[in-house]
């Protein structure tokens, strides 16, 4: 009976990798691999020499909603067939991923068995390289387009992170990069609620140990000019302290009289 597990390879080669992960890799039928870095794609090539690589699927001038509706279709094709198939996908499978969801959604509800692991994201090592705890003023996180498509309500006492940054304001879905107008568009949305010499930090985790992360730190005014790539993560930390809600406070000091 076919089945279908989405596992996640976590960010850096080597140090991430689950042992339940592991062994859906080692296990499976099938192994389909979407990495970012392509010694991340030999290394898992090495546990499984006849893993599939998900990469040909992206092409350019074309759709990524048509690429990871083929990618998709490429695991459930084999579990259909009866064959328990596993997808590695770097990072956690279910942050900022698509293929994961659609492909386990598609599974159960044509009847097979499919799962996610947890697994290490570019969430959790910034939160490790920046220091940034984010239960200490809490903190939102947009898909960078979604967040210039849509009117988005930003708290400026709390940290923004803005994922795929490189492609920022891309309609097309169709692009590795974007440009400097698409960037100087973000910047007037982000004046909305941040000073023009706000500090922010284009972000991106080592995926190799012997590799340091990028955390290079800028102003607001200055984010048309600095070099981004598919795998950059825009952290742009709190601008003000939180403002406390005087009149809920009030409230609570009532009722902790009233239960005294
Ligand atoms: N599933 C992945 C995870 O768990 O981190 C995220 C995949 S999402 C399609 C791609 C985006 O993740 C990038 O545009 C970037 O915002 C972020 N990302 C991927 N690799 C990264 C890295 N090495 N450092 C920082 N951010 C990264």
């Amino acid at each position: 009976r076919g089945s279908l597990a989405c596992v996640g390879l976590g960010m850096m080669l080597g140090a991430h990798l689950g042992p339940r992960a592991r062994g859906h890799i080692e296990l499976a039928d099938i192994v389909f691999v979407a990495a970012s870095d392509a010694l991340v794609e030999l290394w898992v090539q090495q546990m499984r020499p006849d893993a599939r690589s998900l990469q040909p699927f992206y092409a350019e001038g074309k759709s990524r909603r048509q690429t990871y509706r083929e990618m998709v279709e490429a695991m459930l094709v084999e579990v259909r067939a009866g064959r328990s198939v596993c997808g590695a996908f770097y990072g956690h499978p279910g942050v900022f991923a698509t293929v994961p969801h659609d492909a386990i959604a598609k599974a159960r509800a044509e009847g097979f068995d499919a799962s996610m692991d947890a697994a290490v994201s570019a969430e959790d090592c910034l939160y490790a390289d920046l220091g940034i705890d984010p239960g200490r003023v809490g903190c939102q996180h947009y898909e960078a387009s979604q967040f210039l498509f849509y009117r988005r309500r930003v708290d400026p006492s709390a940290h923004l992170v803005l994922w795929q940054i490189g492609i920022v304001g891309d309609r097309s879905c169709r692009r590795f990069a974007t440009t400097e107008a698409h960037r100087r568009l973000l910047i007037e949305r982000l004046l909305e609620d941040y000073p023009a010499g706000h500090g922010l930090i284009v972000y991106e985790a080592a995926t190799l140990p012997i590799a340091s992360p990028r955390m290079e730190r800028i102003t607001l005014e200055r984010l048309a000019d600095v070099k981004l790539h598919m795998h950059s993560t825009l952290v742009v930390p709190p601008a003000m302290t939180m403002v406390p809600d005087e009149a809920m406070l009030a409230r609570l000091a009532q009722l902790e009289t009233q239960l005294a």
